[in-house]
């Protein structure tokens, strides 16, 4: 005879019943209540543990059956003096919980997707409305998510309704491991619905994939590799809360402009005259306007010299009325010859020549052309058939 059968109730099983199914009673519990499956259960959960923490303690358990709750308390053992319920479960289970503790919150939220769109300069300069036809999982309407008729949803027999299976492996006499897999049965669903009652439209899915246009808002401003996301957007599933859609940008390069951060980077090719006697460029801008660009009168542009037009770059991103530079770079076209016949009266405009005083054991030598480009495939050669003979050849250049 037991003083009280409170922490048997709570368990399902009557005072005098095995260890086995003892266990058998709490897995099932554990499983069903744990704040994964049941957030609003803990006290239930709680109850659970605490029935299970004493029952399955042989010295407890006796000072339990005789004198009850109260006695427990009094040994020091109850009230405070219980484990937490999520250490009994970890014990129980081998410490797993749902698929390991850290992955407890990520699995109560879908997946984020990511989605690449490439966007033109043009577009990230004057801002854009872009729509991308999406497919996503959406809960099924016909059956709201159940995947057949109310009522047809049957816990699955195997696992008991929570996905999982737990194996038993026999380490050494008296040593046992819990291994915990997904069930085949349900494939980790914990339930099965009769064939004949699944939804027609999901076939028991739950849900269904659907076409979904996204307006994808590209601001002025906007950078390559920026995130425009779209909250809640993912794929949905029964009982998960869905994750994102994220849209990534991604720049085209540009034919004539470079963007580096707010600057436009350009460049403008002149004739030597132009560099010499001044000359006037139209450019058209990414919103299709047309910026004449003037050289200061007497001044020479060289090759390769940097100016810039403030406020002819990129937009800046909530800030659209403020824009960059744009930084144009000016490349001149040498004539390739000139007419010997012209040479004396271009001289006389020119700046004069420094004087040379040559001495007369000075030697003649020819000059070559050399091809920049040319050398630098010549020295990659060179440096591949070095590595191909170690180190030796580099010694022998060397010592020469
Ligand atoms: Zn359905
Ligand atoms: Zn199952």
């Amino acid at each position: 005879m037991v003083k009280e059968t409170t922490f048997y109730d709570v368990l399902g099983v009557k005072p005098g019943c095995s260890m086995e199914d003892l266990k058998k009673a709490y897995r099932k519990l554990a499983l069903k209540y744990h704040p994964d499956k049941n957030p609003n259960e803990g006290e239930k959960f709680k109850q659970i543990s605490q029935a299970y923490e004493v029952l399955s303690n042989p010295e407890k358990k006796r000072i339990y059956d005789q004198g009850g709750e109260q006695a427990l308390k009094e040994g020091g053992m109850g009230g405070t003096g219980f484990s937490s319920p999520m250490d009994i479960f970890d014990m129980f289970f081998g410490g797993g919980g749902f698929g390991g503790r850290g992955g407890r919150r990520r699995e109560r939220r879908g997946q984020d997707v990511t989605h690449q769109l490439s966007v033109s300069l043009e577009e990230l300069y004057k801002g854009t409305v872009r729509k991308l036809a999406l497919q996503k999982d959406v809960i099924c309407d016909k059956c709201e998510g159940v995947g057949g008729k109310k009522g047809s949803v049957e816990q699955c027999q195997s696992c008991h309704g929570s996905g999982m299976q737990v194996q038993i492996q026999q380490l050494a006499p008296g040593m046992v491991q819990h291994v915990q897999t997904m069930c085949g049965e349900c494939k980790g669903q914990g339930e099965r619905i009769n064939p004949r009652d699944r939804c027609k439209q999901c076939n028991g899915r739950k849900t269904v994939r659907d076409r979904k246009i996204l307006e994808v808002h590209v601001d002025k401003g906007m950078v390559d590799g920026q995130k425009i996301v779209f909250s809640g957007e993912g794929d949905q599933e029964p009982g998960l809360e869905p994750g994102d859609i994220v849209i990534l940008l991604e720049e085209k390069p540009h034919e004539i402009f470079k963007r580096t951060r707010n600057d436009l980077l350009m460049q403008m090719q002149l004739e030597l005259v132009e560099a010499l006697c001044g000359f006037q460029k139209v450019v058209r801008t990414l919103d299709d306007r047309d910026l004449v660009v003037t050289s200061l009168p007497g001044t020479v542009t060289k090759h390769g010299e940097l100016k810039c037009v403030v406020g002819e770059g990129m937009p800046i991103y909530r800030d659209p009325f403020t824009r960059g530079r744009l930084i144009i770079q000016f490349m001149i076209n040498f004539p390739k010859t000139i007419d010997p016949a012209i040479i004396p009266s271009l001289e006389q405009c020119l700046p004069p020549r420094e004087e040379v005083i040559i001495p007369d054991d000075a030697e003649e030598c020819i000059l070559d052309d050399l091809d920049p480009e040319q050398e630098a495939r010549r020295r990659e050669q060179r440096e591949a058939y070095d590595e191909d003979e170690g180190g030796s050849s580099r010694l022998q250049c060397a010592t020469h």
